[in-house]
């Protein structure tokens, strides 16, 4: 049966909340992602700014030592070139050789050696030790090479079992020839306590080596590398392309991942470098993305729900109003449309054919002798033979704009847009045949009912309305009803003139 007459509800508001839903939900993620994944590029630029910092800190203050030392040394040098310094008093030679900056507690003796390594003079005493230099790597360095700069030498244990490295610069006599050699000994425990107090992660590293690659001091301490060759590792490649950098990647030694960062000590061929384990940079950011992950995903889950609520909200009263509109505008007792709803779809349709200039046909179908059922068999078994009488008509009617409705009591109307006169009655014979067919038994009732109809077509005029083909139905409808009912009777086409529809 054809359910037209039934106003449509859209369902429009109700996918835009949820698409509105969708947008807010994906964009709140997006946002928290951004601000999420800015949180982590933060702490990985902070942990950098800072690695940068403490080794721009720490080879500031080693290069201020080896300088200082360096400075003592240049004064030897220039003191040993005093004439008849063997003649002053060794105490006052001493005092004019040797600064202040010598009697520190992470320096050793500085030693002025003749050209066979001898020890001639020493900062820390007035008499001379009997010790001999000639086999060390500074002291054949300068003895090979003319060049009057400082030499730093690799670390050593001395002969007293003290780590130390030397700083030392070569002598020469007026002629330019070798003649010995200043040497000053920096001790490692300086490195050490240079180290010691700056406070690092289980898995940070700080490391101070000698250009070549030699450990001269490690954070965590392990006085087995101390000395040891890391001259393969990044930072070695990394310094021949710039003094002072920093760059990512895994420790050979024990497959942590650092973000290290790397200093020479000013001109010095010393190099300090701070590795930060990545998984330790990321660990506060963890926990808090962690913390605003579950925030997030809660509001997320909050706002789905809420969504979710008022879409099943929407949608409830959407169909309570379908209910209503269906119930306003339906037949309880046939499911036909009811009375209302067909004057206002007959109106609409007049229009529409009016505009069209199409003719439209009505069919007023009336229940034979009804009365008699009613009387005979009760309401009830009165109401089930509507109800049947009500399924022929709408099982009738075969396209969707035809409109059945009950039109009062014991009588319908069948609304046909587009439909002929010929056609319209062939439709009326169609229904009173099904009527007839009925299977009275099966429902009681022992004589089969029967409908008369009154057939009627128009084209719908300015100078003529909905009624009189309503009129013109019912006039049809008596003279059926007179001539023996159980029949269709047609009236004149309205408005027709010549038109095919009059056939
Ligand atoms: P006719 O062939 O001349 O139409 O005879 P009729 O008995 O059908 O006509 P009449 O107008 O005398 O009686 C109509 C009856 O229809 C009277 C009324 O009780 C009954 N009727 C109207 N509406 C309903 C309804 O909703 N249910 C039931 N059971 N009966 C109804
Ligand atoms: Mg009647
Ligand atoms: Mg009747």
């Amino acid at each position: 049966m054809p359910q037209s007459h039934i106003p449509v509800q859209k369902r429009a508001p109700i996918k835009r909340l949820v698409a509105i839903g969708c947008a807010v939900t994906l964009s709140f993620l997006a946002i928290c992602g951004f601000v999420i994944a800015g949180m982590a590029d933060r702490d990985y630029e902070q942990a950098r700014r800072s690695s940068e910092n403490l080794v721009a800190t720490l080879s500031a203050n080693i290069a201020g030592t080896i300088d200082a030392l360096d400075l003592s040394l240049q004064g030897v040098q220039e003191g040993l070139k005093l004439p008849d310094l063997d003649r002053i008093d060794p105490a006052i030679r001493n005092m004019i050789m040797y600064d202040r900056s010598a009697t520190s507690e992470d320096v050793g003796s500085i030693l002025a050696l003749d050209r066979d390594g001898n020890v001639t003079s020493e900062s820390r005493s007035l008499t001379p030790r009997k010790d001999n230099f000639a086999a060390r790597d500074f002291f054949q360095h300068h003895r090979d090479y003319a060049d009057t700069g400082a030499y730093i030498s690799r670390p050593h244990v001395t002969r007293q079992g003290v780590h130390v490295l030397t700083i030392s610069r070569r002598i020469d006599d007026f002629d330019g020839n070798f003649n010995g050699v200043v040497v000053a000994a920096l001790k490692l425990s300086y490195f050490h306590n240079l180290l010691k107090g700056i406070r690092i992660g289980a898995e940070d590293t700080l490391t101070i080596n000698t250009a070549d690659g030699t450990t001269l001091m490690r954070m965590p301490f392990d006085i087995a590398m101390v000395g040891g060759d890391l001259s393969r590792g990044r930072i070695f490649s990394e310094l021949k392309k710039s003094p002072m950098g920093s760059f990512e990647t895994f420790a050979a030694s024990d497959g942590v991942r650092r973000l290290t960062a790397y200093q020479k000590a000013g001109t010095w061929p010393l190099i300090v470098g701070a590795g930060r384990s990545v998984t330790e940079i990321y660990a506060p950011w963890k926990r808090e993305a962690l913390m605003i992950g579950a925030i997030v995903f809660v509001l997320c889950a909050f706002n789905v729900a809420l969504v979710a609520f008022l879409a099943f909200s929407l949608q409830r009263r959407a169909a309570a109003e379908q209910e209503l509109a269906i119930i306003a505008t339906t037949d309880g007792l046939t499911g036909l449309c009811n009375r209302r709803r067909f004057d206002e779809l007959m109106e609409s349709e007049w229009r529409r054919a009016q505009r069209s200039k199409t003719g439209v046909a009505l069919l007023m179908i009336d229940v034979d002798h009804f009365k008699y059922y009613n009387d005979e068999h009760g309401h009830l078994t009165g109401d089930a033979v509507l109800a049947a009488i009500a399924q022929c008509i709408a099982g009738s009617t075969r396209r969707a704009g035809d409109v059945a409705a009950r039109f009062g009591g014991e009588e319908f109307a069948v609304l046909l847009p587009a439909t002929s006169l010929q056609d319209a009655a062939d439709l009326a014979e169609r229904i009173r045949d099904a009527v007839f067919a009925l299977p009275a038994s099966t429902k009681g009732i022992l004589t089969t009912p029967t409908v008369s109809v009154g057939v009627a077509a128009a084209f719908p005029r300015p100078d003529n309305q909905p009624a009189d083909m309503v009129e013109a139905a019912d006039k049809a409808l008596y003279q059926a009803k007179a001539s023996g009912r159980n029949r269709s009777v047609k009236a004149p086409v309205l408005g027709a003139g010549k038109s095919k529809l009059a056939a």
